[in-house]
């Protein structure tokens, strides 16, 4: 088991000058073509295309990547170890509506396809997203991580109640051997109700001592499986947000003195954040709080490790960023958007406390704005349509959680528009897929390098991978750049950067064989 996979023969190869490829990479040279606008003293604008050229080296061969989620004993932990263990075995199971084989749909990466170009006869040719460049396959990650709560994995399972009886049965025997570690418990941080799942917490609050135990967590995870490569990622609790203080975590320093100090605002998500960056392996939040406090942002940028948040993107916001940017782009203005949810799990009941609910509230809420931004027509200077998010916790309903939306629209002369939506399905189906697109494409991420003609040496890209985007609610983005909520947009930004690594033209729908024959 010790080695990992030698490179897996590509899916295709582009032919062309601007592409090579070596033993070990494919390098690509690549034109990126921009237009800077600047406005003239009559108020037109000014227009100059720019063409920078890059070039992108991937490392071809699909190391051997361990998966350690914090939360693991949770919904979406348990599921997600359930479903890899159930296509890995390839295991059918029965339901009411028949026999039901394993799957990824919901992944991006595993289940949906990109175009490559068009066929002799002119018709689109398309291969899996994960062809585009090698990336490992769920299967293959190695699972571990942290739990507050003891309980092994087949009993989490269990209580997570999201799976169906005749597979929890069947994956049973293996989940029971998998156990959380122990972890870093701060009750102030979470709700008050989950205290009585807190049986399995690393001993003591010298904060500097749980960052060092969760380094070495890390690393002897990553020696006793051999591996190349761990991804980090928080699909614990949601917190609530860490007060900014100045001096306490402005800066790397200051955050680094704080957690020797055991200050009370450095939050258990940040403390993993630290301790993974510390290790060199990419942190994801898929929570909502601001676990990258500056501080901790600067130290990832220190020390050239990915970083990516916040809060996946699994329903109701997913849908709203396709359906406002439809709307706007339609030249429809949006007026008011009315967001309401109730759900059953114990994500619902951590979010019944008003601190832990601020948190989902605030990255809930600023997902239209680059798209209203984005057209002065429609709306005045920092003008806004209502929006309200609402969570209500119903035991009930259990992981099925309901989403109702109400989108009024201002349309023609006047006239209103009103689009209600009621959504329902299982929280832990939609976010357990988004997991694995995160971690594919974090650890892809590591293998690819840039280089434009002004640098002597190849470069990692900025730490904060806005580019996945797509999966995550409140996207993060490097300092002093526009975050990008548009969901039609972000995927074309994943698409089009790794056709670049691979040498080819950003995608375009223009067809022009089609309309000029
Ligand atoms: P869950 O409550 O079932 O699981 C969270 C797990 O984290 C629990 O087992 C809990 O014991 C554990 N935990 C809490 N604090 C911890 C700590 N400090 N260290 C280690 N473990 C800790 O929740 P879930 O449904 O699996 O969701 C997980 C997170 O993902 C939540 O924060 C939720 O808001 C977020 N999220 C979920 C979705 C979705 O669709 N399911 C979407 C967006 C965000």
């Amino acid at each position: 088991e010790s080695s990992p996979a030698a490179a897996a023969p590509l899916a295709f190869k582009v032919n062309s000058k601007n592409v090579q490829y070596t033993d070990s990479h494919i390098v690509a040279d690549y034109h990126y073509e921009n237009a800077t606008v600047t406005k003239g003293v009559d108020g037109s604008y000014n227009v100059n295309p720019t063409s920078i050229k890059y070039q992108f080296k991937t490392e071809a061969k699909v190391p051997r990547v361990g998966l350690m989620m914090v939360g693991w004993g949770g919904n979406n932990g348990s599921t997600l170890t359930a479903s890899i263990i159930a296509n890995r075995r390839k295991l059918t199971w029965n339901t009411k509506e028949g026999v039901q084989e394993p799957n990824y749909f919901g992944s991006v990466v595993q289940a949906s396809t990109l175009k490559l170009g068009v066929d002799v006869k002119g018709n689109d040719v398309y291969i899996p997203f994960n062809d585009i460049l090698p990336m490992v396959h769920p299967n293959d990650l190695v699972l571990g991580g942290w739990d507050i709560s003891g309980m092994n994995l087949a009993d989490s399972m269990t209580r997570a109640k999201v799976l169906d009886y005749d597979l929890q049965r069947q994956v049973k025997a293996e989940m029971e051997t998998l156990k959380p570690l122990a972890s870093v418990y701060y009750p102030d941080f979470i709700a008050a109700n989950q205290s009585d799942r807190a049986d399995n917490v690393i001993p003591g609050s010298d904060k500097q001592a749980h960052v060092d135990h969760i380094r070495a967590d890390i690393r002897n995870f990553k020696a006793a499986n051999h591996l190349d490569k761990v991804i980090v990622i928080w699909t614990a609790n949601t917190e609530r947000f860490s007060s900014l203080i100045d001096g306490v975590n402005d800066t790397a320093d200051n955050l680094l003195k704080s957690v020797k100090e055991s200050h009370e605002e450095v939050s258990p998500s940040t403390v993993f954040a630290i301790a993974s960056i510390l290790e060199n392996t990419p942190f994801i939040n898929g929570s909502p709080q601001n676990t990258f406090v500056p501080g901790c942002v600067e130290l990832a940028e220190r020390h050239a490790v990915y970083i990516g948040g916040d809060d996946f993107k699994s329903g109701q916001t997913k849908v709203k960023s396709v359906i406002v940017d439809f709307l706007v782009n339609a030249g429809i203005k949006p007026v008011s958007i009315a967001s309401y949810n109730h759900l059953g799990n114990n994500d619902g009941k951590n979010l019944s406390a008003p601190q832990q609910f601020r948190s989902k509230e605030i990255s809930k809420s600023n997902v239209v704005d680059d798209m209203v931004a984005a057209n002065h027509l429609l709306y005045k200077k920092d003008e806004h349509p209502d929006h309200l998010v609402v969570i209500k916790y119903i035991p009930a309903v259990g992981d099925s959680k309901r989403a109702l939306d109400e989108y009024v629209s201002e349309i023609f002369m006047g006239g209103r528009n009103t689009i209600s939506m009621y959504n329902t399905c299982e929280d832990s189906l939609l976010a357990s897929p988004l997991i694995l697109d995160l971690v594919i494409l974090t650890e892809l991420m590591t293998r690819i390098e840039y280089k434009t003609e002004d640098m002597a040496e190849y470069a990692p890209f900025n730490s904060v991978l806005s580019i996945l985007s797509y999966m995550l609610k409140a996207p993060m983005v490097p300092h002093g750049t526009q975050v990008v909520n548009a969901l039609a947009k972000q995927r074309t930004a994943m698409e089009n950067i790794f056709r670049a690594c691979v040498g080819l033209p950003p995608q375009n729908d223009m067809l022009l064989e089609a309309k000029t024959q």
